[in-house]
């Protein structure tokens, strides 16, 4: 026999059944995805549809050359006419460059979103993988905190819909300005500098490459080292601590509760001002679902007009992984109404399907499919969870019936074709979900 093919570790199918490797069924991803999508349309977001592959260059200059993103964790390839091309490791910079190439953001402001699968070569594990699935949404003209507030509100508004206020905390920090991070950082470099001997080897290395994720890091000693170490907040700009004090203001009048981490800055070099991270601990390490923050810099780094901007993505892997671990019951019926008939009969068995669906639009009506005998149709009616089941066979065509089977008592009776819509519809609320 020959051998398997099987996926690309880190790589998942997302099935309708839940398996061992992956519990998360793609009814559920269905769920999730249909609440962020109304969500948008109540706040008047729009979405943008990108490539999943953009020119690697693209990414360098967006992200930053001296990233876990860029140093290790691209697919980059060269393509057969020699171009050196990356799967998505993220959705703001294809973002921004589809604005720039088509003026969205000349002159106006715009509120996006999009959602879709990202690519990092990655050690898979529980809540990262290599290929995974963000949600992410951009606005673009808008330089005052009101509008960081809005896109925390918007994301508070999620967990509410969602279910899982209780599960995931805010935590804000701000970066200040270019120039008030150097200062900052400089000073943070000449105090590691005087402690080598108790940073990590990572932390070692970022200290001339990128040492502001330092403070980033889960090294016990680094840390210890830390807490005697400058805080960025003393070396803010004026600006960047007013538009932080505004932002604070709206989610106190708001009434969403957060904590100020002075230690989170983000692994990309994009950001200035605000960022933000909900947090949970029910996933264990990867316990970051959604990560956000003010970007004014990038649209001129990518050769646009200076654009203020503020963005987040979400993990919806870690969101659909958070909901199963909450909520283990969920609806697993296949079907509402099974359909069973005969060989002589499926033609006209399907064209009632078809007429009920037309009429009963929100029913699932599954027809069998495949012949075999009734008893057998009626035990697969069974497991798929229908309540009822419709028999079309020949004494049915006959007399214009459908006798209607209910699954868990074994009643049935004869309903008149011309009756049955009526008939089903007088017990939808028994029988759909
Ligand atoms: P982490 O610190 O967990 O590596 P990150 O800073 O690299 O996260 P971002 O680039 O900000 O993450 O991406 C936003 C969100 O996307 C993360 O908060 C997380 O929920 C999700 N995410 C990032 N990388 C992965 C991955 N490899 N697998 C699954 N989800 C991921
Ligand atoms: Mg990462």
């Amino acid at each position: 026999m020959a051998a398997k093919i099987t996926a690309i570790r880190g790589m998942n199918d997302i099935l309708p059944i839940p398996t061992k490797d992956n519990p998360v069924t793609s009814q559920r991803w269905q769920a999730v995805e249909q609440i962020l999508r109304h969500t948008m349309h109540q706040y008047g977001y729009k979405e943008i549809r990108l490539p999943i592959v953009e020119n690697t260059p693209l990414f360098k200059r967006a992200i930053g050359e001296i990233t876990d993103i860029v140093e290790k964790e691209m697919y980059t390839f060269t393509d057969r006419g020699g171009d050196s091309i990356t799967l998505r490791p993220e959705g703001t910079a294809g973002c921004v460059r589809a604005c720039l190439e088509h003026g969205l953001t000349y002159n106006q402001t715009q509120r996006l979103w999009y959602t879709g699968p990202m690519f990092r070569y990655e050690r898979p594990q529980k809540g990262r993988y290599r290929q995974f699935h963000q949600f992410g949404v951009e606005t673009f003209g808008m330089a005052s905190a009101d509008i960081d507030a809005e896109l925390i509100l918007l994301t508070a508004r999620l967990w509410r819909e969602l279910g899982l206020t209780e599960v995931v905390h805010l935590e804000i920090n701000t970066l200040g300005e270019v120039q008030a991070r150097q200062t900052y950082k400089e000073a943070l470099v000449a105090y590691l500098s005087t402690h080598l001997e108790h940073l990590d080897e990572d932390s070692k290395r970022r200290l001339s490459s990128n040492p502001l994720r330092i403070l980033d890091s889960k090294d016990a000693k680094t840390q210890a080292l830390l807490a005697n170490a400058p805080t960025l907040s003393d070396y803010l700009d004026a600006e960047s601590t007013q538009h932080f004090a505004q932002l604070r203001a709206i989610l106190d009048v708001a009434g969403i509760h957060y904590r100020v981490n002075p230690r989170l800055v983000r692994g990309l070099d994009y950001y200035n001002k605000t960022v933000f991270e909900w947090v949970t601990t029910a996933l264990g390490a990867q316990g970051t679902v959604c990560a956000g923050g003010r970007y004014d810099g990038l649209v001129t780094q990518l050769g646009g007009q200076a654009t203020p901007a503020v963005g987040f993505a979400m993990g919806l892997e870690r969101l659909v992984l958070l909901l199963d671990t909450l909520q283990q019951n969920t609806n697993s019926t296949e079907a509402d109404i099974y359909l069973v008939s005969e060989s002589s009969t499926i033609q006209h068995a399907l064209l009632v399907a078809e007429t009920l669906r037309n009429q009963l639009p929100n029913l699932r009506i599954v027809s069998h499919c495949g012949g075999g005998q009734l008893k057998n149709q009626l035990k697969r009616a069974d497991k798929t969870g229908a309540k009822l089941a419709l028999l079309v066979g020949e004494q049915e065509v006959l007399n214009q019936t459908v006798t209607v089977k209910w699954l868990q008592t074994g009643e049935q009776q004869q309903i008149a074709q011309t009756e049955l819509t009526t008939y089903l519809s007088q017990q939808i609320a028994t029988l759909s979900w």
